[in-house]
């Protein structure tokens, strides 16, 4: 969305608010679909961004929904995917999620270990079913640059490659359950395509090695793609055009492999759909100088936007790329933008340089598509939740779904 249209939403549906431009959002989808011919399906991980709207106008473009939670199934089911296309990770699913899904007839459960592979073998056998099921197998390795990595050290997700051996053959031979295919998904935020084709091959190599030790014939692959996002000002983005050279060589040596050629292989992704095409908007609610920093507080902080706080993983925290959407030809200087919060870690850019922000203006913080609202503490000093508006078609739709507190008002530019 371009700042008239921001504008437009923020004083329309009032701040703090969450705007996604879903338009852009599905073109970025159909790309992605047509980036490597054919080679990979899309498979969307719900908990990037599970907004009820979003959901729905991704649907019909994306193959599959990944979900991390019995919570996140149900969600996908009520946006219209069926069954069948979804998948369900995570690590801690509790005897009510592994049921539950088995229930539904999930297209795949992950399996993240061997216990849980036996609980569901022993349910499913139980209702009657053979239930489809993919290992996710957790690599030694990651290459650098991936932001966040799973990979290397102690993890509580899925099979350690090093235990692939005595494992995997014990999954396979549990008679409630149908091992399809594997899962990797062992780092992200990876903005370097180079690396990420390294990671691609790493992948490949445990799929083989998987595959050899129990002998299936592969019918479904899972790549945790990994693709970043550039949230941090002198990044760039991630030259995906670069991407298919490095990566369809082994994707198709891969396929080519006796037990690989009925292979479906899924690109696994959140991120890279979604972060671009979402703002974040807060207004300017006061202003203070204090000791050398002007201090602007605005009426979103931590509690609406973790990450952007440098609070979701992040060692150091950096200002992100904010915008000031009211004054966009003002002084730029440095300015401190804290949230209402009565912490003093609560602070959304400290000495960011940005036109200057004057009361009730509108400051947009880019890349907050992606594990925004939901990723956020936003009870916290229980002020009103962020609205979520979306653009679809030049339609502006409120799909928040909480409850609207009174709107107060406030000045609009
Ligand atoms: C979170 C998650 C993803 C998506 O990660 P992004 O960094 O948003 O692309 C993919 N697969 C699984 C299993 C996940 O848990």
């Amino acid at each position: 969305m371009n700042p008239t249209q921001l504008l437009r939403v923020a004083t329309e549906f009032g701040t703090p608010l969450y705007a996604y431009d879903l338009t852009s959002i599905v073109e970025r989808t159909r790309l992605l679909r047509s980036l490597f011919s054919n080679r990979f399906d899309v498979s969307y991980a719900i908990k990037a961004n599970p907004n009820a709207g979003l959901l729905q106008a991704l649907r019909p473009e994306i193959a599959t929904f990944d979900a991390s939670s019995f919570g996140e199934v149900q969600r996908a089911l009520r946006a219209g995917m069926p069954a069948e296309r979804i998948s369900f990770s995570g690590p801690a699913k509790r005897s009510y999620e592994i049921n539950g899904a088995i229930d539904l007839n999930v297209g795949e459960l992950v399996i993240e270990s061997l216990p849980e592979a036996v609980e569901a073998s022993r349910y499913a056998q139980k209702i009657g079913r053979r239930q489809p099921c993919l290992v996710r197998i957790n690599p030694l390795k990651v290459p650098r640059k991936f932001g966040a990595s799973m990979a290397g050290s102690a993890s509580q997700f899925g099979i350690d490659e090093e235990d692939i051996a005595t494992v995997l053959p014990q999954i396979r031979g549990l008679p409630g359950l149908e091992l399809i295919g594997f899962h990797i998904y062992s780092g992200t935020n990876c903005l370097d395509p180079k690396a990420i084709a390294e990671n691609f091959a790493i992948f490949s190599e445990i799929f083989q090695t998987a595959q050899a030790v129990t002998g299936i014939e592969i019918r479904r692959l899972i790549f945790g793609s990994g693709f970043g996002v550039p949230y941090l000002p002198d990044e760039t983005p991630l030259d995906h055009a670069a991407l298919p050279e490095l990566i369809n060589p082994i994707v198709d040596d891969l396929l080519a492999k006796p037990q690989f050629t009925a292979a479906q292989c899924n690109l696994e992704l959140g991120r890279w759909l979604v972060a671009p095409f979402g703002w974040m908007l807060t207004s300017v609610i006061s202003e203070k100088r204090s000791r050398g920093s002007d201090i602007r507080t605005c009426d979103a902080g931590f509690n609406n936007h973790l990450a952007a706080c440098g609070m979701m993983g992040s060692v150091f925290r950096r200002n992100w790329v904010y915008k000031n959407l009211s004054n966009p030809d003002g002084p730029a200087e440095n300015y401190t933008l804290v949230g209402p919060l009565c912490t003093s870690i609560d602070r959304l850019a400290v000495d960011v340089e940005i036109p200057k922000p004057r009361i009730g203006d509108v400051i947009a913080v880019e890349n907050s598509g992606a594990y925004g609202l939901t990723a956020s503490p936003v009870r916290f000093i229980s002020h009103p939740e962020p609205r979520e508006v979306i653009l679809l078609d030049g339609v502006y739709e409120d799909v928040s779904e909480t409850e609207r507190y009174p709107l107060v008002a406030r000045p609009v530019s």
